[in-house]
């Protein structure tokens, strides 16, 4: 890996790569979890600079020096970073965090209307909380001047907010979550101000082009402002901010490496024991966040349409669901939970025969290699997002599949079905098509299973997590050399 001397990248989120916590008299260092720390943790260290985030460990006050900085990770002693935390108010992640971003930005641009929770007070704790990111980050220019490269919808006030004070440097952001249409964003009371920070960014990148489309409508709808043909760029107030449009990928390499070894091996054969799954009992696998957008609900409604429908089946497929718990501070997070619980105890009830039923319900965070092992033996894997911006775990699942047995079921409504075009492209609107789908996914036969997959693993190959790090940043015109 080659590493840039003396780069000076500095990536901002809200959320921390690197936590501390306190175990009995000792400091720990854990990395979280998540697609966002997976896909720069790795950059950052490869590249070198600092990552700006919120400090939001229990134990992460006591583990900074000056200007609340810390070298991770703690093990290595080379390709190490900085991570600089900021510290935020109660009422900051409150109204900023929890409030605008989760319960209004959030749902707003996943197009789920009726859970947008918005209150105005809300938008005084995001303008709070982007006040101390940027604060952090001018401190860190100050320090080490260094282009900036912003992440995710927590943060969209922090490219107007640099550019006020330090209009020389660049400036780019990237969007993970979907972005709406004219006739949605309109919804938005600061609409306005949201889009003319964004246009304060030198380049502004989504996950498809036709997120891009969207935003560039929306800037012309709402400012005025000149859009490109393409569209490639905005002209507003005489600056220029460029559009493009990156997928967002994973470490296909390390994931399929991961997939043949011996330890993925033996935790397939313990899972295989532990869920009942006997000679002859295929297994379907859904991973998700306990998250609406991930149209859970109307995934168990299929099953239960499937098991109506093809009753053979019974006894013959089991679906795995892992189902992690996420903002458990948001009410209607908790109710989601409950119903999705419920929901699959009744579609257990109805279709159980001897012991075997046909869900397995499994709530909780579990460790990557035994993901992995899950991945790999699963016969089908379904992501039924009714709005997703890529959703990774469909591009995990085909890393996994050194076998090329597997066949993937992708919404028509995540991003990821625009690049991964041999899956089972699915309406998560509508449980009988979905039913189906899941019966031609058990039927297909293996020479179709194998061309399909052998074509998504090829493509993941080429469009990695480090070549997608890369492309962001040649269009930020951060830097031009490649891998
Ligand atoms: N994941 C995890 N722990 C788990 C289950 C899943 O860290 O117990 C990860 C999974 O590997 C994937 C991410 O969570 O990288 C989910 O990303 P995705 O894009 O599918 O959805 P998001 O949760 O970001 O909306």
């Amino acid at each position: 890996m080659e590493r840039l001397s003396g780069s000076n990248l500095i990536i901002v989120s809200n959320r921390e790569p690197y936590e501390h916590r306190r175990l009995k008299d000792r400091l720990v260092c854990r990395r979280t979890d998540g697609g966002l720390t997976s896909a720069l943790d790795p950059a950052l260290r490869r590249l070198g600079g600092t990552w700006v985030a919120w400090g939001s460990g229990e134990a992460d006050r006591g583990a900074v020096g000056p200007g609340a900085v810390v070298e991770v990770p703690p093990e290595s002693h080379s390709h190490t970073y900085r991570l600089r935390r900021v510290w935020l108010s109660r009422d900051e992640v409150k109204g900023g965090y929890v409030g605008y971003a989760s319960e209004v930005l959030w749902p707003l641009c996943h197009v789920t209307l009726d859970r947008v929770a918005y209150l105005k007070a809300f938008w005084n704790g995001y303008r709070a909380l982007n006040h101390q990111f940027a604060d952090a980050v001018l401190e860190e220019l100050r320090e080490r001047p260094g282009p900036v490269w912003v992440h995710d919808f927590q943060l969209a006030l922090l490219p107007g907010l640099l550019k006020q004070t330090a209009p020389d440097t660049r400036v780019a952001l990237f969007w993970h979550i979907p972005w709406p249409g004219p006739d949605v964003f309109r919804i938005l009371p600061e609409r306005r101000e949201l889009l003319e920070s964004l246009l304060a960014a030198d380049c502004l990148t989504f996950q498809t082009a036709g997120y891009v489309r969207e935003f560039a409508e929306c800037a012309h709808q709402f400012l005025g402002a000149e859009v490109g043909r393409a569209p490639d760029g905005v002209q507003y107030r005489g600056h220029m901010t460029k559009l493009t449009a990156q997928a967002i990928s994973v470490d296909f390499r390390s994931i399929s490496d991961m997939a043949k070894t011996a330890e993925v091996e033996s935790l397939m054969t313990l899972a295989r024991r532990r869920l009942g799954l006997g000679q002859g009992i295929r297994m379907g696998l859904g991973v998700d966040r306990l998250d609406y957008t991930k149209g859970l609900l109307k995934r168990l409604w299929a099953l239960d349409t499937f098991f109506t429908r093809y009753p053979h089946y019974r006894g013959k497929f089991t679906f795995v669901q892992i189902a992690v718990p996420t903002r458990s501070e948001v009410e209607a997070y908790r109710r989601y939970r409950e119903v999705i619980r419920e929901t699959a105890s009744e579609i257990n009830a109805r279709h159980c025969r001897g012991g075997w039923h046909p869900i397995e319900y499994l709530e909780g965070r579990i460790g990557f290699s035994t993901l992995v092992a899950y991945y790999r033996m699963a016969d089908l894997a379904l992501v039924s997002s009714v709005y997703d911006g890529m959703n990774l775990v469909a591009k995990e699942y085909a890393s996994s599949q050194v076998d090329e047995q597997g066949v993937l079921l992708v919404s028509q409504m995540a991003g990821a079905a625009d690049e991964l075009t041999d899956a089972l492209i699915i309406n998560p609107y509508d449980p009988e098509g979905l039913a189906d789908a899941l019966k031609q996914a058990l039927e297909m036969p293996e020479e179709e299973r194998q061309r399909r997959m052998s074509a998504m693993r090829r493509h993941l190959q080429m469009y990695d997590i480090h070549a997608w790090v890369d492309r962001c940043l040649h269009d930020a015109g951060v830097w031009s050399d490649q891998r």
